[in-house]
């Protein structure tokens, strides 16, 4: 059966040009949205400009376009989109579902050293709730996601099932299904906390933008790196917030380097060099665990082929 209605994307944050890891993602997606006969759609996620360089959008998008990975529709920027975002904030300010919160760092490390629990940088603490009921004479700095109050209202009848569900929460356990991870779980209280939907600075939080844009990009199929599985009960806590549909979500595999880090541009990564295309998909390909293809074949040839293989181990139906 052709599903014409599906949509992905690739949402690269032009803090710099697109390195091995990133290409792991943007084929994998392409690859899905090829396989299901869909549209495949990139969105630069340059919601925090001091992180993103003049013109890395460019050179990703240049890169992209030599490796044969072209998007259906025009690129969208979300330094473009904030008004969709502040609709959505505004949404949950209504819904009592938001809070302003009046901590800097230094506030919260003191409550986590209060509660006994360092503070690595490395670690992902919860919010220690500081604000939730008031902002205690402070000065509003961001606003929250009442997190802990979402979840703790969850009707403990609606049982809902996993196989039927996006996702089900039971207790404070968040389930959800990754297409190729299988069952998930996290509990996102443990985990994140009332999260940042806007910062200090005014922007706006990752979490709240690409909820947003996937809903109104009418996304079905998210597929991106590992790194992100973590994220994903926030993002399907928030669209459950602001009435929006689920997408499924597929979370691939990632470039590792030889200390088992993940490859990353904070970890030096090279710039993906496309002056040879095939040999950069190859190496995506192969982590995605798809044959490479010999030197001879040509780059419509090999996306093919691995759209072809991608199908079978993703049990995509072929018409
Ligand atoms: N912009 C995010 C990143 O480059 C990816 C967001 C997503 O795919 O949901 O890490």
């Amino acid at each position: 059966m052709r599903s014409s209605a599906y949509r992905g994307r690739f949402a690269p944050s032009p803090t710099g040009p697109l390195h091995a890891g990133s290409l792991v993602a943007a084929l994998a997606s392409w690859l899905d949205a090829r396989a299901h006969h869909g549209k495949w759609l990139v969105r630069i996620e340059d919601i925090d400009p001091p992180r993103c360089p003049a013109g890395a959008d460019t050179v990703i998008l240049q890169q992209l376009t030599q490796c044969g990975l072209i998007p259906d529709e025009p690129p969208t920027w979300q330094s473009q989109r904030h008004s969709h975002y502040a609709t959505a904030l505004a949404q949950l300010q209504d819904a009592q579902l938001a809070y302003p919160c009046g901590c800097t760092r230094k506030d919260i490390e003191a409550a986590w050293t209060h509660m006994g629990l360092t503070h690595a940088r490395h670690i992902e603490r919860p919010y220690p709730g500081t604000c939730r009921d008031g902002l205690h004479g402070k000065t509003a700095r961001s606003w929250r996601f009442a997190l802990e109050k979402y979840i703790s209202s969850w009707p403990q009848s609606e049982d809902r099932q996993i196989q039927t569900a996006p996702f089900c929460i039971k207790d404070g356990l968040l389930c959800w299904q990754d297409r190729r991870l299988g069952t998930e779980q996290q509990r996102p209280a443990d985990v994140a906390g009332d999260f940042v939907l806007q910062r200090a600075d005014g922007l706006y939080a990752y979490q709240l933008a690409v909820v947003v844009d996937d809903a109104l990009q009418d996304i079905t199929h998210v597929v991106r790196g590992e790194d992100l599985t973590d994220n994903t009960p926030r993002q399907l806590l928030l669209q459950h917030a602001l009435g929006l549909p689920h997408p499924t979500y597929m979370h691939t595999p990632l470039v590792r380097m030889p200390d088992g880090e993940k490859l990353s541009k904070q970890h030096g990564a090279p710039p993906l060099d496309v002056s040879c295309p095939l040999q950069a998909l190859n190496a995506a390909a192969i982590c995605l665990e798809l044959p490479a293809v010999c030197p001879e074949t040509t780059m419509t040839d090999a996306l093919a082929q691995w759209v072809n293989i991608w199908q079978g181990i993703y049990n995509v139906p072929r018409d």
